[in-house]
């Protein structure tokens, strides 16, 4: 900036046009960053094995036709049906708290991102009813010298390699509203979410289990504290065995449903190679 100035103090407007078009070209361009990342899928697929709340119907897949036309040309084309919260999802704001966001007024700025990894892995194998405490979010901060602020939050379990095992994922494999006090997998502590919405500022926070709140809560009061403050939340979030801490990106874009409580979510991750 020095330079510029000083250019046009002596009237070398030309040779400050110059420069400033030099340092535009030399700033490498998006295409330029994204082709030196490796992308990783976040995402369950949606299929007849996807996990569900047990009061919900799986994921239903519809078979259309599948195959050649009298034109000559293949065709395919499918239907499906589903909830709004199950497999790889985003629930909106609105899911519990009145009056707030819908998934398709959730801000694309609260969706993608810089984004940090939280690891409680060896707190959850000694106990799959952990709640992820004050003291686990200040001690990734201590480590790594900030705060959750501006960021998408990733909480990792370890529950996610359970998921192809039902019973495991969920704590019981019964389905129905009776099937809701036999859940058993950790969640974010009510304490701690009021910690991030009144001491922090996080874009939206994402889990590798079933729910925000942990299997055996009765009052879903991080869900509840999380949407009054309009802080989205990514639910059976998959591969998070495959992310660092920090130095990633995520890009998670749900399915813009109108009016909608939430919704099958595509959440990508993008890690410098
Ligand atoms: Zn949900």
């Amino acid at each position: 900036m020095e330079f510029l100035r000083w250019c046009s103090a002596l009237g070398l407007v030309a040779l400050a046009q110059a420069t400033v078009l030099a340092q535009a070209e030399t700033a490498p361009s998006l295409a330029t960053l994204l082709a030196e990342q490796r992308l990783i899928d976040l995402t369950h697929p949606f299929d007849q094995k996807t996990v569900y709340w047990p009061t919900e119907d799986g994921f239903q897949l519809i078979r259309g036709p599948a195959g050649f036309t009298e034109k000559g040309y293949y065709y395919a084309a499918n239907r499906f049906c589903a909830a709004e919260h199950g497999g790889t999802h985003v629930d909106a704001p609105i899911h519990f708290f009145q009056g707030r966001q819908t998934v398709d007024q959730i801000p694309l700025e609260r969706l993608v991102g810089e984004a940090v990894l939280i690891d409680v892995t060896e707190a959850c194998n000694a106990n799959r009813d952990y709640q992820i405490g004050v003291q686990d979010l200040r001690r990734w901060e201590e480590r790594h010298g900030r705060q959750l602020v501006d960021v998408i939050v990733l909480l990792r379990t370890g529950h996610g390699r359970h998921w192809n095992d039902r019973a495991r994922y969920l704590g019981t494999n019964k389905t129905g509203p009776e099937a809701v006090a036999d859940l058993h997998f950790p969640g974010l502590a009510p304490e701690a979410a009021r910690w991030l919405v009144e001491h922090r500022a996080i874009k939206s926070i994402g889990i590798d289990t079933p729910s925000i709140d942990y299997g055996q809560s009765r009052d879903f009061q991080t869900h509840v504290t999380l949407f009054e403050h309009n802080v989205p939340a990514f639910e059976n979030v998959a591969n998070l065995d495959r992310l660092p801490e920090v130095g990633f990106t995520v890009v998670a874009l749900p399915m813009k449903i109108g009016g909608g409580s939430g919704g099958p979510l595509r959440i990508i991750a993008l890690q410098p190679k």
